[in-house]
């Protein structure tokens, strides 16, 4: 059994017919066992992350400020452990790269229970990283989704070598080179650096990605219960450049 199958925020009918709908490749880990879909019915251990889009969005960014600032709360761990022990109800899901430089719940200064959070290098859209953040919004509640990038990021950059150079990445690297390659090509050529380009299209691209993907996501943009933006994490002063 994992987190997911514990206890989840309720959001009614609709979220626990979602949790049915959602089938396998949601939650790829695990199945929602029954008494999941019971637990949905409690109330959630957070009942400040009930937030707006909008209002979630100005949460996470003053977060941000904080890490920035270098005055990040003291997150007191003990007590998040026992409210957190039979559900979650994240007000943000973040898919951010895996690159060990980026720690979401450290630059947004978050704590448990407040961030979704899928890591891939090169922080793209997967159909399993579409179905893990499809679960965070339909079952959780989640109202924001942020992609996040990076400077510097290795993932882009073998991709941009490995198109420029016409060579083959060994291993399963060709998986991310082919999921990033679009973002790398339709920069190519344009005024600027090329990494940092890249590096902004792909969040771009994959924001756009996430807008449009049904029948959960896109559904839950369109009702104005969700938002989904992209940002740029700065290497050296932790900012998170919003782009949009
Ligand atoms: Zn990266």
């Amino acid at each position: 059994m994992c987190d997911l199958c514990v206890g989840t925020a309720d959001d009614g009918p609709m979220a626990r017919r979602g949790v049915l709908k959602l089938g396998a490749a949601a939650v790829a880990a695990c199945a929602i066992a029954p008494h999941a879909l019971a637990a949905a019915a409690k109330a959630p251990p957070k009942p400040e992350n009930i937030l707006s889009p909008n209002d979630a969005l100005t949460r996470l960014m003053k977060g941000n400020a904080r890490y920035v600032e270098g005055v990040s709360r003291r997150h007191d761990f003990k007590h998040e452990r026992e409210a957190l022990s039979k559900g979650q109800n994240p007000f943000a899901a973040v898919l951010s790269c895996a690159d060990s430089r980026i720690a979401p719940e450290y630059c947004f200064d978050a704590a448990r229970g407040d961030l979704f959070v899928c890591r891939v290098a090169g922080n793209f859209a997967s159909d399993d990283v579409i179905a893990s953040i499809e679960y965070a919004v339909q079952v959780l509640n989640t109202p924001l989704i942020m992609v996040l990038g990076h400077e510097s990021c290795g993932a882009v950059d073998a991709t941009i070598k490995s198109i420029k150079d016409g060579t083959t990445l060994p291993g399963h690297l060709p998986s991310l080179v082919a999921a990033i390659s679009t973002a790398v090509k339709a920069t190519q050529g344009e005024a600027g650096e090329l990494l940092n380009n890249a590096i902004q299209r792909n969040v771009l691209l994959n924001v756009e990605k996430l807008k449009t993907s049904g029948p959960i996501l896109n559904t839950f943009v369109d009702g104005k219960k969700l938002r989904i933006v992209g940002g740029v994490y700065k290497l050296a002063s932790g900012k998170v450049e919003l782009l949009v």
